[in-house]
C-alpha cells in the first residue's frame, strides 16, 4: 500500500476510532527531544510528582503501600521520598493486578499482556492516550533514520498458532502496512520464500527479534541472495540483546544502519540507538533508575537493575518497576546533538544465570561468547542439575570432528571441569511461543 494512503486513509482513521490520536502527541514528543538536558529533567520531575500523587490518591495498591511504609510526599517529591517507595516486580503485579488497577476509571481501557519469555505473563491495562503517546515516541525514534508513519515494514516476529489469532494479526499487519516474516521458521526453504515476498513488497525497513533477523541473514548470505536493491532505511532489532556476532553479520549483509531498540510491551520504548550508535533514554517521558541489589543507585558506568516509572499510565501506574534487565547509564553527551541521556544494556534478563556447584553465578550471556562461534549456527543450553547440562546445537558448515570437544572445553572454562555435558544435534532449535529464541533454560528449582 502507498505510504500516504497507509498513513492518512488507514492508520489515522483507525487510530481516531480507537481514541489513539497519535498525531496529537507527535509535535509534543518532537519538541521535547530538542530541549536541553536540564529542561528535559525539570519537566520529567514535575510529571513524576504528578503521577506518584495520582497513584496515592486513586490506586488502592499504592495507597496501602505508601501508608504501610509511612511514605510522606511533598508536593514536589524529593529523590529521598521517591526512593522510599518499594520496588514493583513482575511477581507483585501478578499478585496485585486488581488493586493496582483503577477500578473506578470511566474512560476507554485496552487490556494487554506480555509475551512471557521469562516464564511470567503479565496482564495490564492502558488508556488509549498512553498508547498513542508511546506510538508517537516510537515514530519520533524511527524518524531519526528517516522512517515515517505509513512506511512499509517487514516484521520478523512470532506468528500465532490458532487460525483465529492469525486472522486478527493479518488484519493488524494490513492496517500497519507490514508483512510478517515468521521468526519460527528460518530454514533455507523458508528464507527463499520470505525473500521473494520481501522483494515483491519492497519494505522501507526491517523490524524484529534480533535472533530472527540473524537467522534470516545467515541464510541470505549462504544462499548468495541480495538485499541491496531494497535500499532499506534501517534494520531495527528489538526484544533481544544484540551481541557482537549479530552485529558483525548484519554489517556484512545490510548496507544500512542496524539499530538497537530497547523497550518493553508494558511501557513502550525505553531507549533507542541514534546514528552515532548510542542508546538514548526516553527520559522526557519515563523516569529510569539503575539500582544495585540493595536498591541503591549505581554510579555512571556501573551495572544496575533497570527500574522504570511510567510518567503517564494512570489506569495502572507503573512506579519503580523492575523490568528484569541490567544496564548502566552515562553522563557523557552524544555527538548527534540530542541531549536525551545515554545508557547501555549490560546483559539480558537478570534471572538468566547458570549456577555452578562451586556456588558461582555465571550470566547466561556467557554462552553467547563460548557456544556461538563459527562452527555453530544456533544453540540452546539446558541446566538439568548442578552437574548436568544438555546443549542443543545446529551445526554450521565449519563444524568439524573436534568441534564438540572445543566447545565443551570453552564451556568448562567457567562452569568447571567436573560437569556432564550432553550434546544434541538438531536441524533447528524450537522457538518460544513468542517466536524468540531463549538460549538458556535453567531447570534448577528457584530458591
Ligand atoms: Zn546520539
Amino acid at each position: 500500500m502507498n505510504k500516504n494512503i497507509a498513513k492518512y486513509l488507514v492508520y489515522y482513521p483507525i487510530q481516531f476510532l480507537r481514541k489513539q490520536k497519535v498525531w496529537k502527541y507527535l509535535s509534543v514528543v518532537n519538541d521535547s527531544e530538542k530541549r536541553n538536558l536540564q529542561q528535559i529533567l525539570n519537566e520529567r520531575n514535575k510529571k513524576l510528582s504528578a503521577i506518584v500523587h495520582y497513584a496515592y490518591n486513586n490506586i488502592r495498591y499504592y495507597k496501602e503501600l505508601f501508608d504501610e511504609n509511612k511514605i510522606m510526599l511533598s508536593e514536589e517529591i524529593t529523590e529521598n521520598e521517591f526512593r522510599k517507595i518499594p520496588i514493583l516486580t513482575k511477581h507483585k503485579i501478578i499478585k496485585n493486578e486488581q488493586s493496582l488497577t483503577d477500578q473506578k476509571y470511566k474512560g476507554k481501557i485496552f487490556h494487554r499482556k506480555t509475551g512471557g519469555s521469562t516464564g511470567l505473563t503479565l496482564h495490564f491495562s492502558k488508556e488509549p492516550e498512553v498508547l498513542a503517546l508511546n506510538d508517537a515516541i516510537m515514530f519520533r525514534c524511527y524518524n531519526w533514520f528517516g522512517i515515517e508513519i505509513g512506511d512499509k515494514q517487514a516484521r520478523f516476529w512470532g506468528v500465532p498458532v490458532t487460525k483465529e489469532l492469525r486472522k486478527q494479526e493479518n488484519r493488524k499487519d494490513l492496517i500497519l502496512n507490514r508483512i510478517r516474516i515468521s521468526a519460527f521458521d528460518i530454514s533455507e526453504e523458508a528464507t527463499i520464500k520470505q525473500y521473494n515476498r520481501i522483494k515483491k513488497f519492497k519494505p522501507a525497513y526491517f523490524y524484529g527479534y534480533t535472533t530472527a533477523i540473524y537467522g534470516f541473514c545467515l541464510n541470505v548470505q549462504k544462499l548468495g541472495l541480495d538485499l541491496d536493491e531494497l535500499n532499506l532505511k534501517a534494520v531495527i532489532c528489538t526484544a533481544e540483546k544484540m551481541y557482537p556476532h549479530h552485529r558483525k553479520l548484519f554489517n556484512e549483509v545490510f548496507k544500512c544502519p542496524v539499530v538497537d531498540e530497547y523497550g518493553s510491551t508494558e511501557n513502550g520504548i525505553i531507549s533507542f540507538q541514534c546514528k552515532e550508535g548510542n542508546l538514548h533514554m526516553m527520559a522526557d517521558h519515563m523516569y529510569i533508575e539503575f539500582l544495585d541489589d540493595n536498591d541503591q543507585p549505581v554510579k555512571p558506568g556501573e551495572s544496575g537493575r533497570i527500574v522504570i516509572t511510567d510518567l503517564y499510565s494512570k489506569v495502572m501506574p507503573f512506579i519503580r518497576y523492575d523490568i528484569g534487565d541490567k544496564g548502566s547509564f552515562s553522563n557523557e553527551k552524544c555527538h548527534c546533538g540530542n541531549e536525551l541521556p545515554l545508557m547501555n544494556i549490560m546483559e539480558g534478563r537478570t534471572e538468566d544465570f547458570i549456577k555452578t556447584k562451586q556456588g558461582k553465578m555465571v550470566h547466561a550471556a556467557y554462552l553467547c561468547y563460548t557456544l556461538k562461534d563459527d562452527t555453530v549456527q544456533e544453540f540452546k543450553m539446558y541446566q538439568k542439575s548442578m552437574d548436568d547440562y544438555t546443549i542443543q546445537l545446529v551445526k554450521s558448515p565449519a563444524f568439524k570432528e573436534n568441534s564438540e570437544e572445543a566447545l565443551k572445553a570453552k564451556v568448562e572454562y567457567e562452569l568447571g571441569k567436573d560437569i556432564n555435558i550432553k550434546f544434541e544435534y538438531l536441524d533447528k532449535i524450537p522457538r518460544e511461543k513468542s517466536g524468540k529464541l531463549r538460549y538458556f533454560v535453567s531447570e534448577l528449582k528457584k530458591q
